[in-house]
């Protein structure tokens, strides 16, 4: 495994290929693929390749990996459908929000109409 990937990390894993994901987008930097347990017709997880804990690491601060997640983000809503009935993208951050894998990932999610704010 690359030294900017941890061997004990689900996403690194999935991104190695060690573990079978449902893979929407493939960039040099970003990978995506389909959430495990969907919360949304359209439900996407995209990450940077790169092992970054979550947004509050100092890695997170890369303008650079941030755009290109963004830009990943408007790709897959044009590739799903939903960039115009519109959809959601979420960074959770720690135990209030329900963060459960430390490798930072946006979640995106669409094709249904969702609350505001959200439960
Ligand atoms: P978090 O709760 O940390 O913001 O989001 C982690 C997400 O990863 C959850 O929505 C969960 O359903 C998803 N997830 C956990 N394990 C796997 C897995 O093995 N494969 C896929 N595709 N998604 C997973
Ligand atoms: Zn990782």
């Amino acid at each position: 495994m690359a030294e900017d990937t941890q061997a004990d990390c689900l996403f690194c894993r999935i991104i190695a290929g060690e573990i079978p994901s449902d893979k929407v987008y493939d960039d040099a930097q970003v990978y995506a693929f389909r959430d495990i347990n969907p919360g949304a017709p359209t439900h996407v997880l995209i990450v940077p390749k790169r092992h970054i804990r979550d947004v509050t690491a100092p890695e997170a601060a890369d303008g650079a990996l941030l755009l290109a997640l963004l830009r990943a983000a408007n790709t897959i809503a044009q590739q799903e459908g939903v960039a115009e009935s519109g959809y959601r993208l979420v960074w959770n951050v720690g135990p209030d929000a329900g963060q459960s894998v430390l490798h930072l990932h946006l979640h995106l999610l669409g094709g249904r109409p969702m609350a505001w704010p959200p439960g």
